[in-house]
């Protein structure tokens, strides 16, 4: 009994004293310049655990590399191409012994037998910003892989490049929305400091959402104050 009151009591300072809830970080495109939604939130592949998340590239018609005999993983403007934090954090998990594979080797049709393939992910990166926001950068290039377990990173900070390690068919950024490492779940965030290219080719803000079939870039950092002119 004496030791229930004590807990209640405890308890009750502990709330008394926890600091009002912590805004939530902002998270922004780990990316620099204009890259293609390929899949948005709740998209063909991203159901489940990975129901949050959104697939990238950057614009290019890779139409003709499927018809060739052997694409090259070079021809893809995605491969190679730096990958930043979303935000300020602690890197939580990564992989890194994953090869790149050759585009086009994961089709579809044979997604049952790959969902037993422990190398789906490839290699990848998950950071946390919060107690219950993480990301996850997954498909990312064989040694590509700059940041270890536990090491703080800031927003913008490089993490690794764009690869096609994984069940990935092509080289691309598979960004994933956590709420939670342990088991894996997924929640809907928002995307921030960002802008979407509408049918009419015009940029406006992005809505929080990067949607399928958009073209988005990082919003322009906000215009420098005046400079004096005195000297
Ligand atoms: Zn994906």
């Amino acid at each position: 009994m004496a030791a229930a009151v004590a807990a209640l009591l405890c308890a009750s300072r502990v709330r008394a004293e926890a600091p009002a809830a912590m805004p939530a970080p902002v998270l922004t495109l780990p990316f620099d310049g204009v890259w293609g939604v390929l899949q948005g939130f709740e998209g063909d592949t991203h159901h489940g655990y990975a129901a949050f998340a959104i697939d990238f590239a950057p614009p290019q018609d890779v139409g003709a590399f499927a018809r060739l005999a052997h694409p090259r993983l070079e021809d893809f403007a995605c491969y190679g191409r730096p990958l930043f934090a979303p935000a300020d954090g602690r890197v939580v998990r990564v992989a890194t012994r994953f090869p790149d594979l050759p585009p086009y080797a994961h089709e579809p049709k044979r997604k049952s037998r790959l969902a037993k393939d422990e190398t789906l992910g490839g290699n990848f990166v998950i950071i946390q910003h919060a107690p219950h926001v993480y990301t996850e950068l997954v498909h990312l290039k064989l040694g590509s892989v700059r940041v270890t377990v536990g090491q703080l990173v800031h927003r913008g900070e490089a993490i690794g490049a764009c690869g096609n390690s994984g069940n990935a068919r092509t080289p691309h950024l598979h960004l994933g929305l956590l709420s939670s490492i342990d088991p894996i779940a997924t929640a809907r965030m928002p995307i921030a400091g960002y802008e979407a290219r509408g049918a009419d080719g015009r940029w406006t803000p992005g809505d929080g959402e990067p949607k399928t079939g958009q073209w988005v870039r990082p919003a322009p950092p906000p215009s420098p104050l005046p400079q004096s002119s005195g000297r």
